[in-house]
């Protein structure tokens, strides 16, 4: 709460007092009132939202992530993207963008074909906008897209690498987050926001990103029974503004850290910072499964022309087959307004991916699936490496859980799952993933553990015998352990988790004076220890020396 002489500080902090008795008067005042500049607001509420874990930016910090290259842009750090030049620049043709897509995505032609078109098309636009400012006063319409298809195809990953190879910032938001909280929490017009943060603050650049909206199909408006689905039809028309061109605050009702940040931003420059963002060149995709959707589309051709020829004969679609089908007539019988239909013109329906696709992806994607696990092994210092018939049993197994790709992840995880645990510190160095592998892991896990054990032990016995070299090397005594000698000296290092060496070394750290002087008695240089002998050294070898000191009958 402020009072009266708050205000007058606040509005004039810096006016110097010329009447000492009132100063004086002013300094008791302030002790019982103290008074606030909007310096000390902020640096109370900055203490506080630090105290609490946010991260509070100062304007100057703010201006500084401003300059960052964009999330998604992976351009070395020496050289600066100016935000709007990748967009400036924008020079790919669609075949261009198709030979990156071919790289890392499998099948999928007709997608990759269509969205590098759509893509060549968008920015293609922005930067004429940006070049002839005329332009942007002319009515277009943007190349939003809609991408129909299973789960785990290939839509997120061909946006996200056409995003990343362009340089725009790039978000992926679920719409069920919309639908879940009707208008209450995650508001639509927050994907925008989070569009700035993926470009690190930095809002020009945000304006040119891509969002995207996956599991759209779930807030299509039920309209089967009892009329239609109110918050899903309220999300489309507020998706609708979003989707074609309208100014988003930058900073949310709700956020309160935003405001703070907007506040102290312009206490640090003077000047308030800028709040909002335009919708305009911002390219949305959404997606979905559209599961269902294909009863609508066969009802309106007629299963006669879907599934039968005129002579009567099966022909058997595949979902994929039908959803190609599509025709906005059936979006809007699934629940969509035909004006959200309409600012999604362009249309794309992905393939399923057959078992001979998902083996393309373990054998040659880059950056595949098959690539991580050979990462993790790594890291432990284990080479993997695959046999060709291991790949083909793996996309048999991963087309049966009919998840695309992800059926690949299921497989992979479960055959590696103990392998990732038992191997790292086993010894084990290299790990060749064959058929017999994939249909048995267990019981190649086990192999692979026994090989390992017998090199680690035949390694362990070669330290024993190392052991036993130096010792003659440094005392010119020879200790001769026994086969069962050595097999306790291994067990016992290993049962108090310490290296041969060291627990040899330990052990044996003062028998050369007891053996020299059983050398000089004797003339001995040789000596067998057997396991009483390691067990109890210094008692064996004082018996040894009382027995060469009884006189000889
Ligand atoms: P969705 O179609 O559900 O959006 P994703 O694109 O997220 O599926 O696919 C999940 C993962 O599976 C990707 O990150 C990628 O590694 C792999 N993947 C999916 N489809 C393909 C494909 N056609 N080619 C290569 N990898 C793919």
């Amino acid at each position: 709460m402020k009072n009266e002489s708050d205000k007058t500080a606040g509005t004039e902090p810096d006016v110097p007092d010329h009447d000492e008795e009132t100063s004086e008067q002013q300094n008791e005042d302030d002790k019982k009132n103290p008074v606030h500049t909007p310096d000390d607001i902020v640096g109370t509420m900055k203490d506080f939202f630090e105290k609490m874990g946010f991260e509070v930016m100062s304007a100057r910090q703010q201006v500084v992530n401003a300059g960052k290259r964009p999330a998604a842009a992976e351009k070395s750090d020496e050289e600066p993207v100016s935000p709007l030049k990748v967009v400036k620049d924008f020079s790919f043709k669609p075949k261009e963008i198709r030979d990156h897509l071919d790289r890392f995505v499998i099948s999928q032609d007709e997608a990759k074909k269509v969205l590098a078109t759509a893509i060549c098309d968008h920015y293609n636009h922005v930067r004429r906008c940006l070049e002839k400012p005329e332009l942007a006063q002319r009515d277009f319409s943007k190349h939003n897209v809609i991408m129909l298809g299973p789960t785990g195809v290939g839509k997120t990953y061909l946006m996200r690498c056409i995003a990343k190879l362009i340089g725009v910032p790039f978000i992926k938001a679920d719409a069920t987050k919309f639908s879940e909280t009707g208008y209450v929490g995650y508001d639509v017009e927050d994907i925008v926001r989070d569009l700035v943060k993926a470009a690190d603050g930095n809002v020009e650049m945000a304006q040119y990103g891509i969002v995207y909206l996956d599991e759209i199909d779930k807030i299509a408006g039920r309209n089967s029974d009892g009329g239609k689905d109110v918050s899903g039809r309220g999300v489309q028309v507020n998706l609708l503004k979003l989707m074609e061109d309208t100014d988003v605050k930058l900073i949310g009702q709700t956020d309160m850290l935003g405001q703070m940040q907007a506040m102290m931003a312009m206490q640090t420059t003077g000047q308030p910072p800028r709040s909002l963002i335009s919708t305009k060149y911002i390219l949305f995709i959404v997606s979905g499964a559209f599961d269902r959707i294909q009863e609508i589309i066969q009802r309106r051709l007629g299963n006669a022309q879907i599934g039968f020829h005129a002579n009567g004969e099966f022909t058997g679609r595949t979902d994929s087959e039908i959803l190609k089908q599509v025709q906005t007539q059936d979006l809007v019988k699934f629940g969509f307004e035909p004006e959200f239909v309409g600012r999604l013109p362009v249309r794309v329906v992905l393939d399923d991916l057959s078992a001979a696709d998902l083996e393309q992806i373990l054998k040659v994607a880059e950056n595949g699936i098959l690539e991580q696990y050979r990462e993790n092994f790594a890291g432990y210092g284990i080479d993997l490496t695959t046999q060709a018939n291991a790949l083909h049993e793996i996309a048999a197994r991963a087309a049966e859980e009919k998840t695309g790709a992800r059926g690949l992840m299921t497989i992979l995880e479960r055959i590696f799952r103990d392998f990732k645990y038992e191997l790292p510190g086993s010894g084990v160095t290299s790990l060749d993933l064959t058929a017999e592998l994939v249909c048995h892991p267990g019981k190649e896990l086990k192999r692979l553990l026994q090989v390992s054990h017998k090199l680690t032990d035949k390694l362990k016995r070669e330290e024993v015998q190392a052991f036993a070299e130096r010792f003659r090397q440094q005392h010119e005594l020879d200790i001769e352990f026994t086969a069962a000698a050595v097999s306790w000296l291994i067990d016992q290092s290993s049962a108090q988790n310490k290296t041969v060496r060291g627990f040899c070394e330990e052990r044996f750290k003062d028998i050369h004076h007891g053996l020299l002087l059983l050398s000089n008695h004797t003339g001995k240089t040789s000596f067998p220890f057997d396991v009483d002998a390691v067990a109890a050294p210094s008692e064996i070898i004082s018996g040894w020396i009382r027995d060469s000191l009884k006189p000889q009958k």
